[in-house]
């Protein structure tokens, strides 16, 4: 479904992205992870089209995304910190993207995490008013409204309450059972364990590892996700 292959993104001397290559199918879950700085995010932001890379290059769905953009349509991104107009309304954020995107895309919206958030009874306050908590709702629910085939998710739970990061989870978890790709950075990685197939660890812009959870688990001997990463890079 997204195939990278080769890409190299430098800022000045330093490259972000040093010959990544990783190819994610349908119905995978993957953790992103890594230290800070290991290009995590570049390379999400590679695959949106966000930052093109110096070298190497991007498929979507067998098509190279430097000539059709239009890809995009079916990507729901979910940034780390989401930025709005400030003076918008809850609901004229929502209803501008409908504006924007829904009817392009020929499906239904799916609203259902607006109403597990109890977003739909807060559509009035305006977006500048609203707690970190609050705006990362916001920003999940517009990453899952239009029913995408690929979900890109930059610490989705950071700032979520126990029971909202519970509702998000099972989201995520349905999402990917329905076949979708999901593609998920967390720094909690307990969080992980019940969530992910798939596991990519990243260390100075290059892929140490890019495994299924499963065989993560046999060559460690570990359950969780945390002590298998640890146990990995122990031995390093
Ligand atoms: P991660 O998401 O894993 O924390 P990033 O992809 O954000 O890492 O960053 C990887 C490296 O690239 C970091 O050293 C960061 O400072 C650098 N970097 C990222 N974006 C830019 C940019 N626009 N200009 C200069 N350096 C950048
Ligand atoms: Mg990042």
């Amino acid at each position: 479904m997204i195939i990278a292959s080769n890409v190299t993104k430098k800022f000045g001397k330093l490259a972000a992205l040093n010959n990544v290559s990783a190819t994610c199918n349908k119905g995978e879950c993957i953790a992103l992870i890594g230290p800070n700085g290991s290009g995590k995010t570049t390379f999400i932001k590679s695959i949106l089209g966000m930052v093109v890379p110096d070298s190497g290059f991007i498929t979507f769905n067998g098509r190279n995304i430097i000539h059709d953009w239009m890809y995009r349509r079916h990507i729901g991104y979910m940034p780390q910190i989401g930025r709005y107009p400030d003076n918008m309304t809850i609901g004229q954020v929502f209803s501008m993207m409908k504006d924007i995107r829904a009817h392009k895309t020929g499906k239904p919206v799916d609203e259902s995490l607006i109403k597990a958030f109890g977003l739909d009874q807060l559509l009035q306050k305006r977006m500048r008013t609203l707690s970190g908590g609050t705006r990362q709702k916001v920003s999940a629910s517009l990453a899952f409204l239009f029913n995408p085939d690929v979900l890109i998710l930059d610490e989705p739970t950071a700032g979520l309450d126990p029971l909202s990061s519970e509702i998000l989870k099972e989201k995520i978890k349905s999402e990917k059972d329905k076949g979708k790709l999901v593609l998920i950075t967390s720094h909690i990685l307990s969080e992980l364990d019940e969530l992910i197939t798939h596991v990519i660890y990243m260390q100075d812009g290059n892929v140490q590892f890019h495994k299924k959870l499963s065989d993560l688990q046999k060559d460690t001997g570990e359950e969780k996700l945390a002590r298998a990463i640890a146990s990995v890079m122990s031995k390093k």
